[in-house]
């Protein structure tokens, strides 16, 4: 809270009250206060990818939302762990490594590759652990044989099931009665006790990648390896388990089941799961209607099958940050509705910031992106001193934190990054603030105080992390650069012609100190920087 708002208390406060964050867990269908388990500490989850193909933009929804929400919790004082597991062990890669006939092992490192990379264009960059469950056999078998000791997992023919009607909660996490979860049983449903049991280890069928176990060799459920890879990381309950509402269940639901029976205790304190993506355009990804996708955002969801493939063409056609944007642009509870229209909008929106930006260096001298963003809220916290667009800054500032503090809301904190963007170029107009302007007057002081407030709320939601690579601003500098360069050349050559070596060789020595290479060839006088 900013000092514009904040109650003038009277008693001594001797730390900063924890910020009151709310979050809406699918557990109790409620908004509630965050209080993590241990003080201060936060452990987060998020399923990650089955690495069998290139990775498309709905593969990025989830990491750019807990990104965000890292960031948040962060900036709010909480030290906080967050977890990404990588599946690189699954019939998806079984099959995609007899399709190109190569190790599963090597398609998996081939699109983890892509997928980080992906990650990265769009500024994921707070993962702390990417497990790999291959990695983590040793803790997968020793849950199942846990499970079975316990009495709620059993053994047929080398194939290990949970039981789930040993599980009293089963089916609370996604609101079903166990009538509804029982399905057909699928391929194994001879040898299960119950068509609603579930694989926790599969036995080797002949030329599948197969690890030892006391059930014989084979590996294990998809379920499972979330279970074993969040506790071996984050303990037998963990803060904050993220994950597209696709995955409640039966994916979700079985790991909640697997962890809580496996160490009496609940896997989960906040269940949190964000809405899909669905084609807004039609004929742009899938086949299905509008009417439909509408009706179901499980099948409205993009996916590999519908088309929506190629996501480093689509970095490169938009940019990441664009992406990013696009996709904190909507409530991560709800669907997104992906197509063109809604990047180029995004794309129109980023632009009206860049130009700022440039306003911003023209007057100050200074880039945007060198402004220290403030690592705590409370560091970014001003007293506006009764000066009127101050006020409001402080105001919309205010407003931010408390649509982040309720449930991470980025579509309404972004709507007042609009407002701030707005009440400084209001500024800048109305004191006539251009190139050459006197820097040190109040103006302009002002100025970097309405520039700060927007560093500091864009880097919560990790947006301007560096100038894109097509700002009309670094065209203009490369542009400055060039012809400085040739005029500093031509002077040289003049220099030289007079016979006074003295000037071009200075010239010459002093660019090769900034680093710059002179290189005199037949054709006339050439530049280059030093790698
Ligand atoms: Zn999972």
């Amino acid at each position: 809270m900013s000092t514009a708002t904040a109650p003038q208390g009277g008693a001594a406060a001797a730390a900063p009250q924890p910020a009151a964050i709310r979050v809406y867990n699918t557990l109790s269908k409620t908004k509630e206060p965050l209080e993590p388990i241990r003080p201060g500490q936060i452990g987060m989850y998020l399923c990650g990818p089955t690495v069998y193909a290139e990775s498309h933009i709905g593969h990025m929804v989830g990491p750019v939302i807990f990104d965000t929400i890292k960031r948040f919790l962060r900036y709010s004082g909480y030290q906080v762990t967050w977890v990404v597991n990588i599946t690189d062990v699954d019939d998806k890669l079984i099959a995609k490594s007899r399709e190109r006939k190569i190790p599963m092992g090597q398609i998996a490192i081939e699109m983890t590759a892509d997928y980080l990379a992906n990650l990265r264009e769009l500024g994921v960059n707070q993962i702390d652990h990417l497990p790999r469950a291959t990695d983590h056999m040793g803790e997968i078998i020793e849950f199942i044989r846990t499970l079975i000791e316990k009495g709620f997992a059993y053994e047929v023919d080398g194939d290990v099931f949970f039981e789930v009607a040993k599980d009293p909660d089963y089916g609370q996490l996604s609101n079903r009665t166990l009538e509804s979860m029982l399905g057909d049983g699928g391929e194994a449903a001879g040898k299960k006790r119950a068509s609603g049991d579930f694989a926790l280890w599969k036995s080797a069928r002949p030329e599948e990648p197969a690890w030892a176990s006391p059930w014989g060799p084979g590996r294990p459920g998809w379920h499972i390896e979330c279970s074993a890879m969040s506790h071996a990381i984050l303990g037998e309950t963990f803060d904050i388990h993220g994950g597209g509402l696709d995955l409640m269940f039966p994916h979700h639901e079985n790991e909640r089941a697997q962890s809580g029976c496996c160490h009496g205790a609940p896997m989960v304190k906040y269940w949190m799961h964000n809405g899909l993506m669905r084609a807004g355009e039609k004929g742009k990804v899938g086949g299905k209607s509008d009417r439909q996708a509408e009706s179901d955002d499980v099948a409205g969801k993009i996916s590999r099958s519908r088309g929506a493939g190629g996501l480093s063409q689509l970095i490169r056609r938009h940019t990441g940050e664009r992406i990013r944007f696009f996709l904190l642009r909507t409530h991560y509870r709800s669907t997104i509705v992906y197509g063109e229209e809604g990047l180029e909008e995004s794309g129109a929106a980023l632009a009206a910031f860049y130009r700022f930006f440039e306003r911003f260096a023209e007057v100050t001298g200074q880039s945007f992106y060198d402004l220290p963003a403030p690592a705590h809220r409370a560091e970014g916290s001003f007293d506006p001193a009764g000066e009127g667009v101050l006020v409001e800054a402080a105001g919309l500032r205010d407003k931010f934190l408390a649509a982040m503090d309720d449930d991470f809301n980025t579509a309404l904190a972004i709507s007042t990054l609009f407002d701030l963007l707005r009440a400084a170029n209001r500024h800048l107009d109305q004191q006539g603030l251009g190139i050459g302007a006197d820097r040190e007057t109040p103006a302009v002081r002002t100025l970097y105080r309405l520039a700060g407030v927007l560093r500091d709320l864009t880097s919560v939601l990790g947006l301007f992390r560096q100038p894109p690579p097509d700002q009309p601003g670094r065209q203009a500098d490369q542009g400055l650069t060039d012809g400085l360069m040739e005029l500093l050349i031509s002077l040289r050559k003049e220099a030289r012609a007079q016979k006074d070596f003295a000037t071009g060789d200075r010239i010459r020595d002093r660019l090769a100190e900034l680093g710059v290479l002179l290189l005199d060839k037949k054709e006339g006088t050439f530049w280059e920087r030093k790698p």
